[in-house]
């Protein structure tokens, strides 16, 4: 659907009228934006700007997406005012940023990040060794601030209120040929800022597009840079890459690239493990999907997902170890999540998150309605349900033991106690049966047992825990 509107736009594009110099202006017959889909919130943000003089207009990833047929995440405005004269415009708007102050307007749940026009003097950037700008707040044009932007088809301006995009860069030629390339100098615009190597990598993945030869050149010989940028920066950038709606060439153009050993360390070893690769390809198939169908992805699930091959391979060990199942996943988890987070400090939420997904696993083999009862009312049940559903997917698990779970957490109240009856009664059929049956051989295990025992976590009784 997107190849098709981008090639509509293509004939639009050569029959419209092109001047010699300064930006390409397109009017709606050619960029073709519906106005319905635009935030209503966004084009009252320029109403009242232009209302007052100014001039404002939609920007970055929204005018990318609008064009390209996706649905934008979220709008951002740029504007000639500065936040001094934007704040008292609007009711709910506050001035956020210290390295460079903006608004942020406020409209019940959305909100419109509004931005002044960024200079481009470069004499006034205060860089690190490396090149990396430290401190730059100096305003300026349109054209300014458009030739700051990374990439050409993320400095399109759309006006709403006379729907027309405002093009500097030849950006929507980029757009329309699928085409990704860096504004400037790509190796000076890496070094200034390098995530701008992991954003190239997410908008070639998602848009189906290319790396133009002179913006990939450099990344291979700059990659090691993305280690001194600050490590939420990363996690952010790595989230937005694992949710753009196609992850899995992502994390494999990530990998091709060399980016990854800053962000994802543990993909190498996870490569080598016997449907590691596989396992991550079936998760980001899933997080893909949800994306496309409007549904949230968590980044605790996300998580836990990646580096669950690993997770479960050192499950494994320590059971042959001679480990207790519940400590030996203890110990798997604490191993892969410190590798982890050396690297990459993902937020204590989200580990916490990771591990109440995990440790739900081996509980899932329990029948004891009680054990049950309580696990449903945890608030990271139904994503620990949804990743028992994986791991079904993968084999790991019975997929019929995993559907009645799913069936658990869909159902109403009076379903649940129906189900928990029939439990109760050994009626159950063919979902909760061998749980019971193993949780019960599971409930006192001989010494000699837990000692030898070297369950595959996919069959392991759960322990109580
Ligand atoms: P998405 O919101 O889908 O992740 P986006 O392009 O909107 O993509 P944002 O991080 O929201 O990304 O940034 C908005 C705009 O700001 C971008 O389209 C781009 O024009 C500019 N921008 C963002 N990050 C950078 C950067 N690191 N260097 C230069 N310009 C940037
Ligand atoms: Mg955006």
């Amino acid at each position: 659907m997107v190849k098709k509107t981008i090639k509509n736009f293509v004939g639009r594009l050569f029959s419209a009228p092109r001047s010699q110099s300064g930006p390409q202006h397109y009017p709606r017959d050619v960029h073709q934006i519906d106005r319905r889909r635009v935030s209503r919130h966004a084009i009252k943000v320029c109403e009242v700007l232009a209302q007052h003089g100014y001039d404002a207009y939609i920007v970055g990833g929204a005018v990318r997406d609008l064009i390209a047929g996706f649905i934008p995440k979220d709008f951002d405005v740029a504007t000639n005012a500065t936040p001094e004269q934007i704040r008292p415009l609007f009711r709910r708007a506050r001035i956020i940023g210290k390295r460079f102050r903006l608004v942020h307007v406020v409209f019940g749940r959305e909100i419109i990040e509004t931005s002044t026009f960024r200079g481009s003097a470069h004499k006034n950037q205060v860089t690190d060794e490396h090149g990396r700008i430290l401190r730059d707040n100096l305003f300026g044009s349109q054209k300014d601030d458009a030739a700051r932007r990374d990439f050409t088809l993320n400095a399109l301006y759309y006006d709403p209120l006379n729907e027309v995009v405002i093009d500097y860069h030849n950006g929507v030629d980029d757009l329309q040929q699928g085409i990704v390339r860096m504004i400037g100098d790509p190796d000076t615009r890496y070094r200034e800022d390098p995530v701008r190597m992991m954003r190239a990598l997410r908008f070639a993945a998602k848009l189906d597009a290319t790396i133009e030869p002179a913006t990939l050149a450099p990344i291979s010989e700059l990659a090691p840079l993305l280690g001194n940028v600050p490590g939420s920066r990363l996690v952010d950038e790595l989230i937005k890459l694992l949710t753009c709606g196609n992850a899995m060439a992502c994390i494999i153009s990530l990998r091709d690239a060399n980016l990854h050993h800053p962000v994802l360390p543990l993909l190498d070893p996870t490569w080598k493990l016997e449907n590691g690769a596989a396992f991550v390809q079936l998760a980001l198939d899933r997080t893909d999907h949800r994306v496309r169908t409007g549904r949230p992805n968590s980044p605790g699930f996300l998580f836990a997902a990646l580096l669950w091959p690993l997770v479960r391979e050192r499950w494994q060990h320590y059971q042959q170890e001679g480990q207790h199942l519940i400590q030996a996943l203890n110990d798997a988890s604490d191993e892969v999540i410190l590798q982890q987070t050396r690297a990459l400090p993902i937020q204590r939420r989200f580990q916490s998150d990771m591990r109440d997904i995990w440790f739900m696993q081996p509980r899932f083999e329990k029948s004891s309605p009680k054990a049950i009862r309580r696990m449903w009312s945890q608030p990271r049940f139904k994503a620990a349900v949804d990743f028992m559903q994986l791991r079904a997917e993968a084999k790991e698990v019975d997929s019929v033991l995993a559907q009645w779970w799913m069936d658990l957490a869909n159902a109403n109240d009076t379903k649940r106690e129906d189900m928990l009856d029939a439990l109760r009664g050994n009626k159950a059929g063919s979902g909760p049966a061998p749980a019971k049956r193993r949780s019960r051989r599971r409930r006192r295990p001989s010494k000699k047992h837990r000692q030898t025992d070297s369950h595959q976590p996919d069959s392991a009784p759960s322990g109580d825990t």
